[in-house]
């Protein structure tokens, strides 16, 4: 069992040092005080003098310390340690790109569901929710950075240089397809080269020009388009796999030469539905279709494309009927601990799905929506959901 003592005081450990963060942000407020000399370009010297560090690391505390004391509500679920300050950060971040009123009612949604959130699952979501709330800022934004696009080299020692490539996601994520399925084709026996290697030497060939002797499907990429978007009842964002929330000028330029398939959710939660199966092993259908459903690993805190995941099976398997809700996508490394260590993974028979550590621990893994849940069966205002019915491959 877990060591129920240990993992309060780790967890009480952990909210004191958000509270140590807002109380310090606080105290770098007041000792700037008034506003006005903080806004001169010496207050960080004070700062830095104090606290001998140099005046840029104490310009970065001192922009946080007014970022997250600029919102009270987000202040105080810092200094009740409900949040670390990195989510307080990405709260305020995106709240600010909000018209007034619209910033009050994203905030209050992203401090209810970011306590038992990852980093990662909030940033997505909070992008969602800036899309949804104002699409038009989202598609000015979008172009703004668009135009932004570039290459740029840094000399890094040794003999060595980095390229760094901005472009859109879409792009990226074609581009990025194509160089990963490149490399792996040419895993064989005799090249030990690791796949970070190959990956390298196969953008090289095709940037310089040269050939890349392997044979390749054409790449594509997965947007998930809610139907309100497509035939222009709203402009709610798609959601691209691997990425995440795009604008719907995006994600309906990725539909319009796509093949589609249509995916049913559930009205309630917004969530997709089973399709029934027989047979035990999952089909290539019933793969794609966990993937979609899951858009990510489904393990506790985990990131990683449901792209890049194997489809496994969440509970030991009955002869009788394998349905979509006895599998889950998992990356590698949770497909690895899941059989080589303690955890293992249920579900309910209502989609929840569940994890319980070899110490005892017992977490929820949130199935995330890929709808909006319909107006009549959500009138308790719950969260909008990320993703809506209907999927291209393009
Ligand atoms: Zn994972």
């Amino acid at each position: 069992m877990q060591n129920t003592t240990t993992a309060r005081e780790l967890a009480g450990a952990f909210r004191a040092l958000c509270t140590a963060q807002a109380v310090l942000a606080g105290l770098l407020i007041k000792f700037t005080e008034p506003a006005a000399k903080r806004d001169t370009p010496y207050s960080s010297d004070d700062v830095g003098a104090l606290l001998s560090m140099s005046r840029h690391k104490a310009r970065a505390l001192l922009s946080q310390a007014q970022a997250v004391t600029a919102r009270p509500a987000v202040f105080n679920a810092l200094l009740e340690g409900k949040i670390d300050l990195g989510k307080a950060l990405l709260i305020v971040g995106k709240v600010q790109l909000l018209p007034a009123s619209q910033a009050d009612i994203a905030e209050a949604k992203l401090l209810e569901y970011a306590p038992t959130r990852t980093y990662v699952s909030l940033r997505k979501w909070a992008s969602q929710l800036v899309c949804k709330l104002d699409p038009a800022g989202t598609e000015r934004r979008h172009a703004e950075k668009r135009r932004r696009r570039m290459v740029e080299k840094t000399n890094a020692d040794d003999g060595m240089c980095s390229l760094h490539v901005r472009l859109t996601a879409v792009d990226g994520l074609l581009a990025w397809g194509r160089i990963d399925r490149l490399a792996k084709s040419l895993a064989i026996p005799g090249d030990r080269r690791t796949l970070d290697q190959r990956r390298a030497d196969v953008t090289r060939d095709l940037l310089v020009g040269e050939a890349v002797h392997a044979s390749l499907r054409q790449a594509k990429v997965q947007v998930t388009v809610p139907i309100t978007t497509l035939i222009g009842i709203n402009d709610d964002p798609g959601v691209l796999a691997g990425y995440g929330p795009v604008p719907a000028s995006v994600a309906k330029e990725i539909a319009a030469g796509g093949t589609w398939k249509r995916i049913l959710t559930d009205p309630a939660t917004g969530i997709a539905l089973d399709v029934g199966r027989t047979e035990y092993e999952p089909s290539e259908a019933l793969r794609e279709f966990v993937k979609a459903r899951d858009g990510i690993c489904s393990a506790i805190g985990c990131d990683q494309a449901a792209e890049n995941c194997t489809v496994d099976h969440c509970t030991p398997a009955s002869d009788t009927t394998a349905s979509a809700m006895d599998f889950r996508s998992l990356c590698q490394h949770h497909q690895r601990m899941r059989h080589e260590s303690g955890w293992t993974c249920h579900h309910m028979d209502d989609g929840r799905h569940f994890w319980i550590t070899p110490s005892g621990g017992f977490y929820e893994s949130e199935s995330e929506p890929i709808a909006d849940p319909s107006p009549t069966e959500n009138l308790d205002g719950g969260n909008p959901g990320p993703r809506a019915p209907g999927a291209a491959d393009a």
